[in-house]
């Protein structure tokens, strides 16, 4: 599959294509149709499969294909655990919205507020949000959601292990009953089936598991070593390296006793 056959439009994919992609991620590929056609989505995926395009793409179509239901009312939010992903997601929202003529911006707390106040008092489509600052700037009176008409909650899982569930609760009670809504997760808790179960409507789900991938922040290296030599290796790598705190896994509970009185003996406690 590639691009040309989501239904898109031509200005979307331009900037698309000007990515560099030519073939949907298979979240982008599922879950881009089913948003097209106004349905409500539980989406399981992780960072890295491309589940940001998998809803801005339709959500941009959306929104750029139909008129406001109140000019200048904020017309579609994102909520995301951190202002590292908010801050992100804005990006590739602007990245992909290049030729439409929608705008968008991000709040998040941490910084000061009136840049955002102002920014908010000037317009916007499309609002990306951390729950905190939003209810925020919303009990100040500077942000009006009641003209929502998408709904995206970026890993919702995140959200909660956070803490964030009576802030997100208290965010979804200020949008309209009416409006699509989009709820991306890695994992699945009885917390977010709760939660999906109260806020979606006859929801379509979609999956994907991920390529295996590795942790970037953790270096792997290997060492082939003749079995008999391993114990030590694994102590010249501990004294060599001074390191303090070292987890060793073995097949066996008698091979873990044996490289733990390996390592006594040799002084590594
Ligand atoms: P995400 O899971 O949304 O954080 O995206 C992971 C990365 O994949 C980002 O760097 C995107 O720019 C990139 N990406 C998204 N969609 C595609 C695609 N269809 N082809 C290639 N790369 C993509």
């Amino acid at each position: 599959m590639n691009f040309d056959q989501l239904n898109l439009a031509p200005a979307i994919l331009r900037a698309v294509q000007e990515q560099g992609y030519t073939t949907p991620t298979p979240i982008q590929a599922q879950a881009i149709p089913v948003v097209l056609e106004g349905h409500d989505l539980l989406a399981g995926a992780q960072t890295g499969t491309g589940k940001t395009a998998g809803f801005t793409l339709p959500m941009l179509q959306l929104l750029s294909s139909r008129p406001a239901r109140q000019p200048g009312a904020i017309r579609a939010l994102v909520l995301t655990p951190t202002r590292e992903l908010a801050a992100q997601v804005e990006e590739s929202i602007r990245v992909y919205g290049k030729y439409l003529d929608l705008t968008s911006t991000v709040i998040f707390g941490g910084v000061g507020m009136n840049p955002q106040i102002n920014r908010i008092a000037r317009g916007v489509d499309i609002l990306v949000a951390t729950p905190g600052r939003l209810l925020d700037l919303e009990g100040q009176n500077h942000i009006d959601l009641s003209n929502v008409e998408i709904l995206v909650l970026d890993e919702a899982d995140r959200m909660l292990d956070m803490g964030f569930i009576h802030d997100v609760k208290k965010v979804l009670a200020l949008l309209p009953k009416d409006k699509q809504s989009l709820l991306f997760s890695a994992t699945f808790s009885d917390e977010i089936r709760e939660l999906a179960n109260g806020l979606l409507k006859s929801p379509k789900s979609v999956q994907v598991t991920p390529p295996n991938t590795t942790v970037e922040r953790i270096a792997q290296v290997i060492y082939p070593v003749g079995r008999n030599r391993k114990k030590d290796v694994l102590a010249h790598l501990i004294g060599e390296n001074d390191w303090s705190q070292v987890l060793v896994f073995t097949r066996t509970k008698f091979g873990a006793n044996k490289v733990a009185d390996f390592l006594n003996d040799k002084g590594i406690k």
